[in-house]
């Protein structure tokens, strides 16, 4: 006794008339990459109606709490009512929550059990950007300035000499909250942070790429008029200060309990003789974010219930209240479970998330830094990633086959054009989404979203069918039974 066996498994028997023989069907057997306009022409007229929505989204939306807003006023417009802890919910019925005015979370309530776990689709709409620091005002010589601390990973040389505005949010010393937005209009000034000139950069031009703007000269200029009184000390900061009273009725001490954030002038412009791409500031990850929403909006008659998240805190980690780390997610989804006597814990167990995320695109002038056969490329359709992370798959939740194989039959059952892809080769870097703290949570979740060309630079660059079949790819999660 005490014998232990394996009993063994029937022998796999091979199909006789599947086994091909000519080179066409011997052909047939690799793994092609063809354009979306090669494979479906008349997705171009749709995508370039899609985009005209986006491009809008973009223009109204430079940062977390702009997007917000504008998410909100969709919503309401598409029929979505605000939430109520304790609500009765029933199938068809759409709500939504803000968090904290950074973060979005909207469902529409499925025909199943929640029981049975939800569609989610999560992307984020915070974006690499320069934040004042809390005390920000000086002056130097003449010139005054506004300190920045860069929020999210940049590359510090691509934000100098650029046109700036700046959006937020103060809170007054009477508590009351003015929203601060300078550079937009057309009359509005905007900003600048200052370079080296050529002539002078000799020293500065050896420095690499990295260092040669510290981030102690990211200083934004804001004026050089003193006020008239000439024996007075802070002239320039007084004349900053005249401005701002005026506009915001602020103080200086006001910028301490403000939330400024410096962000690229200028709007959403069509790219190339084709207008096949669109450059913006914040397409990471604006692009998901109005696909989602898109999606949940045209989604027909979801059978698990479709739950859309736009996300804060993603480009420093989703640290923060407004993060996906953040116990508000539970508090929302456990409230939505517990009008239908459900433990949030099941229902996680059957849910599945797409971490819907930009990834970088296939770069033919930097070449070297992607393995080709495993990189997205612009105008191919959405990416779907496997694993993010850096090094030896580091801080990746890496899907499993069953997740992959379960997503890429839902996308071509579809016709939803598709590409796998990985950031870049494993020794050039890496990056991360909220992925794993979606995993961590026991809901299987898979990474898709637009491949973007100079990822985090004030101006990104996206292809406008890649938007549309990322639009697609998270109406299909949020229809799938
Ligand atoms: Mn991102
Ligand atoms: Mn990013």
């Amino acid at each position: 006794g005490g014998q232990l066996r394996l009993i063994p498994l029937p022998e796999f028997v091979r199909r006789k008339d599947t086994i091909m023989k000519t080179t066409q069907e011997l052909k047939e057997l690799l793994y092609k990459n063809k354009t979306v306009a090669d494979q479906q022409p008349d997705a171009i007229a749709e995508a370039n109606a899609f985009c005209e929505g986006y491009k809008a989204f973009l223009n109204a939306a430079k940062t977390e709490r702009e997007a917000a807003a504008y998410s909100e006023q969709l919503l309401k417009q598409a029929g979505y009512k605000p939430f109520v802890p304790g609500m009765a919910l029933n199938a068809g019925d759409k709500v939504y929550l803000i968090n904290r005015s950074k973060c979005v979370l909207a469902a529409t309530i499925g025909e199943r059990s929640m029981a049975e776990g939800f569609h989610l689709n999560i992307a984020h709409i915070d974006s690499p950007r320069l934040d004042l620091r809390p005390v920000p005002l000086f002056e130097k010589d003449g010139l005054a300035y506004f300190r920045t601390h860069y929020y999210g990973g940049i590359r510090k040389y691509q934000w100098v000499t650029i046109p700036l505005e700046l959006h937020g949010v103060a809170v007054l010393r009477d508590g009351k909250s003015v929203a601060i937005h300078i550079g937009g209009e057309e009359d509005d000034p905007q900003f600048i942070i200052n370079d080296l000139l050529p002539h002078l950069g000799r020293e500065q031009g050896k420095k690499p790429l990295n260092e040669a703007i510290p981030s102690e000269s990211l200083n934004v200029l804001l004026g050089g008029r003193p006020i008239a009184d000439e024996d007075c000390s802070d002239r320039f900061k007084l004349g900053v200060m005249q401005y701002l009273n005026e506009k915001y009725g602020m103080t200086e001490e006001d910028l301490i309990s403000a939330e400024i954030e410096v962000v690229p002038a200028g709007k959403a412009r069509d790219i190339g003789f084709d207008r096949s791409f669109i450059a913006s500031y914040g397409h990471d990850d604006r692009v998901c974010a109005y696909a989602e929403l898109a999606g949940i909006f045209d989604a027909v008659s979801p059978k698990k219930t479709a739950v859309c998240i736009f996300a804060d805190k993603e480009e420093i980690g989703s640290e923060g209240v407004s993060g996906m780390l953040s116990q508000a997610f539970e508090w929302f989804m456990g409230d939505m479970c517990r009008t239908q006597g459900v433990a949030l814990t099941d229902c996680f167990a059957n849910s599945f998330c797409l971490s819907a995320d930009v990834t970088a695109a296939y770069d033919p002038n930097f070449a070297d830094v992607y393995d080709k056969r495993n990189s997205s490329f612009v105008n191919y359709g959405v990416a779907l990633c496997k694993y993010t992370g850096s090094g030896g798959k580091g801080g990746a939740s890496d899907a499993s086959a069953e997740v992959v194989g379960k997503v890429r039959k839902l996308m071509n059952d579809n016709g939803v054009f598709w590409q796998m892809a990985e950031m870049g080769k494993t020794d050039a870097g890496g990056g991360g989404t909220v992925a794993k703290f979606m995993a961590q949570r026991n809901i299987d979740t898979l990474d898709a979203g637009v491949p973007v060309l100079s990822m985090h630079a004030p101006y990104e660059t996206v292809a406008k069918l890649d938007c549309y079949m990322t639009y697609k790819c998270m109406k299909t999660i949020f229809e799938q039974a």
